[in-house]
């Protein structure tokens, strides 16, 4: 070796040191191919170089160049001395492109480009050749072996530095996708060596645990979490490590203020080796997915326990779900119904109506809840409240439909009931208001015949009867009743069917009086009336009166069977109630019409006898007076011619013929007075001051009440309305029988007061005389009635008599309100009051 080969030796080698030097230190390829082409153009007579690799496509491309123009690159592209896979490729010099064959077709961008000489050296591994390096001389160049050699050697350390870069580039790429995958994760991802020392967590681990990857990344579950939960960690590392195989294991960890639930799987990783690298973790939070399972299994209890069938079809009507309410309801287990078709449940005629409901549900209409009736499994019907709705899956599309069904046959019976009565007690009050109506127009009817016609008539026409009639009065053995008003009526035979009628028992009602077998059964008749309508219907009611006793009944048929109804029992019933109490009233008229004129009958007979006892009274009394007089004349005569002669019994015989002719005098007038009690003046009684009638009869009484030292007093006294003369003829007899009646041992004391009662005046003329036994109050009016003799007081027994014919013609009473021997006497009488002076 020459010193001069010596020294390009040891150039080259320099060259190669600061070769690996500077590929030691490139970070990419492209710094690497850099490194390359500076190498190459430092260690050859080369002036341009270029390095082309085979892509992916199997074609051959620039990847770096030096001094080479973008047109020559794009026009020899793809050009290389061997296939891609060439083993044992050698360097191709090329000393000067012209006398090359085979760079013919580039010769034109060769020389545009001004190359003339050129060498490939072939870039090549285990799998072959993979690229090539170029080196370009501007002239004609025969490459020298040392020339040869470097470029070798530089491209053997170019193709190992490249494939170890792109297996470094791949490796990091698939680092980064492993990243990527493993941050896109909804599962917390973490990979920690044997020591435990983190070397991988995904993002969702930061997330969770609010750390960084710079945070965790070479540190241990102590360096990070709190204790308890670090121990729990490694012990779970600790047994996969130990069991060399994957665990599951759940977990509970606090985070975000509340306890999360996590599912982990965490497997040993292992080298390609064998050996074990970590444990490898992946997490999945189960806190929500546990929620909704619970929440699921709430609500599913909720459908289980709901006392309302939920059923769920499919878009096809197949019963899908079916809860307990369901079985209860209609009567199916679940395992009998799931599968079959919803419509198993309609009732036999109506099994298009559920499925116009689903396709309505299906075309997404909304569908209000609605009554419907359904078949059991038994076959009964039953009314339901229904709700339907649609079963969308997760992206939102009608799966099928869900129903609520709740058995309403309950409410339903009751709401018809409910419906029943209201109707029973419409026509309940319409009966009453007809009822109403037709009282006060019987009431008015006082005529018992035309009542009886009225009766039958209006019930003919309330009960939509086509005869009808009332049988009045005794019913005879065989039946028929002895009179019956409303004629054509073919009256029923007293059989047993109509017994409760004819016997006033109560109300008959008969649907179809040919079919009922209580309904007399003998020829000629067979029960059936006599005439030419054949009754069916027939309603009849017996009419009774408030003391019990049988008016008779009303009858009322129909020709056509079951014309009659409750209501039309309850309006006859009615009738017959209120018939009953307007014939009464009839019959009451009637009576009383009798009783009236047999009062006024009467009174005229007494009137007359009235008037009769006057005339006999008057006339008795004028022709009594008459010779009285001549008697009493004639003694006084006597008396006075002869008195003084007569002795003896002479004297006491002319004597008593006197004050005989006096007394028979008194008492006559006395008996006219009576007479005359009740002879008024004609013209309305006068109303009169009793005040001032009592002053002046005590003016008229003067003589009698100083000879007895009498005192009389009296308390206001009100009008009242009777005549002067007999108010006057009441205080004269009242007090002078007072005074007459005195008690010998006192001062005679009257007293006459006056009491209002109810429109009447009550006067008291009360004495201190000599009283009577109670016993004698009744008597002493009678005419004549005394109770002492006529020498201890006089008087006729007339006094009291005539007050009570007084007070009693003006409708007012007399009586001795009390009295006892020794004791005084309280005499009362009443009048009427005169009005009241405001
Ligand atoms: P006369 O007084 O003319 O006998 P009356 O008809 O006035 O007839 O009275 C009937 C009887 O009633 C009297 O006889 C007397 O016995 C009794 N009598 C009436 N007024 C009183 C009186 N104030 N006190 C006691 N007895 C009386």
């Amino acid at each position: 070796m020459t010193c001069s080969e010596a020294e390009a030796d040891v150039r080259r080698l320099n060259k190669l040191c600061q070769l690996l030097a500077a590929l030691s230190h490139a970070g990419t390829l492209e710094e690497v191919y850099r490194v390359a082409l500076t190498s190459l153009l430092d260690a050859t007579e080369a002036d341009r170089a270029a390095i082309l690799l085979f892509d992916d496509d199997g074609v051959v491309r620039f990847k770096s160049s030096r001094g080479l123009s973008d047109e020559y690159q794009a026009a020899v592209a793809g050009h290389s001395p061997w296939p891609q896979g060439t083993r044992n490729a050698q360097p191709l010099v090329v000393p000067d492109v012209l006398l090359d064959e085979n760079l013919s077709r580039y010769r034109g961008a060769l020389e545009r480009e001004e190359i003339r000489g050129l060498v490939f050296v072939p870039l090549a591994l285990d799998a072959g050749v993979f690229g090539n390096l170029v080196l370009y001389f501007g002239e004609p160049h025969e490459c020298t072996a040392g020339e040869l050699e470097i470029s070798q050697a530089i491209a053997t350390h170019i193709a190992l530095a490249t494939q170890h870069k792109r297996a470094e580039l791949a490796c990091a790429r698939s680092d980064h996708r492993l990243q990527a995958i493993m941050d896109n994760s909804a599962a917390l991802i973490f990979f920690k060596d044997v020591q435990g020392r983190y070397l991988l967590v995904n993002r969702r681990f930061e997330e969770v645990f609010h750390v960084t990857k710079t945070d965790v990344l070479g540190r241990t579950d102590h360096d990070i979490f709190p204790a308890e939960m670090a121990d729990r960690f490694q012990a779970n590392d600790r047994a996969v490590l130990a069991a060399g195989a994957p665990l599951t294991l759940e977990e509970h960890a606090p985070h975000d203020n509340r306890i999360h639930a996590y599912v982990s799987k965490r497997f040993p990783l292992e080298e390609p080796d064998g050996t074990v690298a970590g444990v490898c973790g992946i997490t999945t939070d189960i806190s929500e997915q546990l929620k909704n399972e619970a929440a699921s299994q709430r609500l599913a209890a909720i459908v289980e326990s709901s006392e309302d069938a939920i059923i769920g079809k499919d878009r096809n009507g197949v019963i899908t779900s079916w809860n307990k309410g369901a079985e209860r309801i209609f009567g199916y287990t679940a395992s009998e119904v799931i599968g079959r078709p919803v419509s198993i449940l309609a009732e036999p005629d109506r099994l298009n109506e559920m499925l116009e409901i689903l396709s309505r549900i299906l075309q997404g209409h909304h569908v209000e809840p609605y009554e419907a009736r359904r078949r059991r499994k038994d076959g009964r019907i039953i009314d339901v409240a229904l709700s339907v709705s649609p079963v969308r899956d997760a992206t939102g599309q009608i799966v099928g439909a869900s129903k609520i069904a709740r058995d309403i046959t309950d409410r339903k019976l009751a709401e018809q009931e409910r419906a029943a009565l209201l109707t029973r007690e419409q026509e309940a009050r319409r009966t009453a208001e007809l009822l109403n109506r037709v009282g006060p127009r019987l009431a008015a009817q006082l005529d018992l015949e035309k009542l009886v016609q009225e009766v039958a008539d209006i019930t003919t026409a309330l009960v939509g009867a086509e005869c009808g009639g009332f049988s009045y009065g005794v019913v005879k053995e065989r039946g028929e009743s002895s009179l019956l008003y409303a004629l054509g009526f073919p009256m029923p035979g007293n059989t047993q069917a109509f017994a409760p009628t004819f016997h006033g028992k109560g109300v008959v009602r008969c649907e179809d009086v040919t079919l009922d077998p209580r309904y007399g059964k003998n020829p000629p008749h067979h029960g059936m009336p006599r005439g030419d309508l054949r009754v069916r219907s027939y309603l009849a009611a017996p009419v009774i009166v408030r003391s019990g006793e049988m008016l008779g009944g009303l009858f009322f048929g129909h020709s056509a069977p079951g014309k009659f109804s409750e209501t039309h029992e309850a309006i006859l019933t009615g009738i017959a109630a209120q018939a009953a109490i307007a014939m009464d009233n009839a019959r009451l008229f009637e009576q009383a019409q009798w009783a009236q004129r047999e009062l006024t009958r009467s009174n005229e007979e007494l009137r007359r006898a009235n008037r009769d006892l006057e005339v006999v009274a008057f006339s008795a009394s004028h022709d009594l007076q008459e010779p009285l007089r001549t008697i009493a004349l004639s003694g006084q005569l006597i008396e006075r011619k002869w008195g003084r002669q007569l002795h003896g019994d002479d004297a006491t015989f002319l004597n008593n013929i006197n004050s005989a002719a006096k007394r028979m005098s008194g008492l006559i007038e006395d008996l006219l007075a009576y007479a005359r009690a009740t002879k008024y003046e004609a013209g309305e009684e006068p109303v009169v001051d009793a005040g001032r009638i009592l002053a002046e009869v005590l003016e008229s009484l003067r003589g009698l009440i100083q000879e007895a030292g009498a005192i009389v007093t009296a308390g206001e006294l009100p009008t009242v309305t009777i005549h002067e003369s007999r108010l006057a003829q009441l205080f004269q007899n009242l007090i002078s029988n007072a005074i007459k009646y005195r008690n010998k041992l006192e001062v005679p004391r009257v007293y006459i007061t006056a009491d209002k009662r109810d429109g009447w005046c009550v006067f008291s003329v009360v004495d201190n005389g000599i009283g009577m036994e109670p016993e004698c109050a009744k008597q002493i009016f009678r005419l004549f009635h005394r109770l002492h003799g006529r020498d201890e007081y006089p008087g006729s027994g007339i006094g009291l008599a005539i007050c009570q014919r007084v007070v009693e013609h003006y409708g007012g009473r007399i009586w001795l309100e009390q009295s006892a021997p020794g004791r005084g006497s309280t005499f009362c009488f009443s009048v009427p009051l005169g009005p009241s002076v405001a």
